[in-house]
């Protein structure tokens, strides 16, 4: 598709945004998304290519990656451009890939998570390599498997791009991190993620004869006790507590007279900077094992690629937050809460920070992002960029 085809130059947040939402890139498909950035940035100069991932047992997925000049420093902005399912389309104000524009906000799955972050950075990035020659590189790593698996994504793009000589030095995620108002939050870092499964067995008996059965529901307080206490830890320097959430309790009985031969619980646990994965799973299972005593139990853990990791802060936290002040005049927190994000495979390759739109209506019906937030945040990523390529970190 050629862009100049569909809009003139030169291209706004907006433009874009709008443009990307029409394609729907629900995970793993990609709908055209990746093709249409890569001309729009080939056509500005950018070198830049789409480089398809696989692996047995999960989709394909197709990615970007795109980079202007080859000097160091090298900025690299990242993001993705698959969005999570509509639901029920009929629920929303506007068909949810239409990228409508009604009373200030751009409506559609999408807006904020983070096709708008992303066309913020590529409209900031045109507009700045426009303006003539600096001293540096300015880069692009966007997956379409974010929302997803992510194992055909942003690890494997990296991997790819590294060992073909690349090297990043910064790199901004423009993941929806404001919370009240654009700029508010930036995240240097982000707690890592282990579900576990655990299954407490019994005998299945019927409820009168009690004594021919062994109800592992007789276990299940003891084993929720010593899974919620004592707390995990009390936080750290720049992480709040380790949370643990039992998010389900199944025995699969449907019938009030017999006692059931087994009984499931699932849980997550965010945790931060004072745990690996496995020595939090060594403490769970340290605890079950002494809520139960001699009963048989299966504890089980998924495997995670979700590590805890941060971004300390220095030159590179100061220089992105001047950024923000310069936009928007007040200086943003520094915050390691909430979800994961690809972030933490970057930070193998570089020091990295999310800051991206206000997060209100993400993965909701009527995500929307307003007009005003992303032309403010076109407005931060190009005093990044001026200031990154004046004074580097
Ligand atoms: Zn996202």
């Amino acid at each position: 598709m050629n862009h100049q085809d569909l809009m003139p130059l030169p291209l706004t947040a907006l433009d874009i945004a709008r443009a990307l939402i029409a394609f729907p890139s629900v995970t793993p498909a990609d709908a055209g998304a990746l093709p249409f950035l890569r001309d729009l940035l080939a056509e500005a100069g950018f070198s830049a290519q789409l480089v398809t991932f696989s692996a047995p047992g999960t989709p394909d997925v197709m990615n970007l990656y795109a980079r202007f000049g080859t000097a160091a420093p090298h900025l690299v902005f990242a993001g993705h451009t698959d969005v999570v399912p509509a639901g029920d389309a009929a629920r929303w104000r506007f068909p949810p890939f239409s990228g409508e524009v009604a009373e200030g906000q751009l409506w559609g799955r999408g807006a904020c998570d983070m096709k708008g972050g992303l066309a913020a950075a590529v409209a900031a990035a045109l507009g700045f390599v426009a303006k003539g020659a600096f001293a540096g590189s300015i880069g692009f790593l966007v997956t379409g498997d974010e929302e997803g698996p992510s194992v055909n994504g942003t690890v494997k793009l990296l991997e790819w791009a590294l060992a073909r000589g690349e090297r990043f030095d910064h790199c901004i995620v423009g993941e929806p991190t404001s919370v009240e108002s654009l700029g508010d939050t930036i995240k240097n870092g982000r707690r890592g993620s282990l579900t576990g499964r655990l299954t407490l067995h019994g005998r299945q008996g019927h409820v009168a004869y009690p004594q021919l059965a062994d109800n592992p529901l007789r276990r299940l307080g003891p084993v929720l006790a010593a899974l919620f206490e004592p707390p995990l830890d009390a936080g750290s320097a720049d992480f709040d507590p380790s949370n643990l959430e039992v998010v389900t309790v199944d025995a699969g009985n449907p019938a009030a007279n017999v006692i059931p031969g087994e009984v499931r619980l699932v849980f997550n646990v965010r945790f931060n900077d004072r745990w690996t994965p496995e020595r939090l799973a060594a403490e769970i299972e340290r605890r079950i094992a002494g809520a139960v005593g001699e009963a048989r139990t299966t504890l089980t853990f998924d495997p995670t690629n979700a590590i805890s990791f941060l971004t300390p802060r220095g030159a590179f936290t100061g220089l992105v937050s001047s950024a923000v002040e310069d936009v928007t005049g007040r200086r943003p927190q520094l915050s390691t809460s909430g979800g994961t994000s690809d972030a933490r495979f970057i930070k193998a390759a570089c020091p990295v920070l999310d800051l991206g739109l206000p997060n209100a209506t993400i993965h909701a019906v009527d995500e929307r992002a307003a007009l005003e937030d992303l032309e403010g945040l076109t407005r931060i990523y190009e005093r990044v960029l001026e200031r990154y390529f004046t004074t580097p970190p």
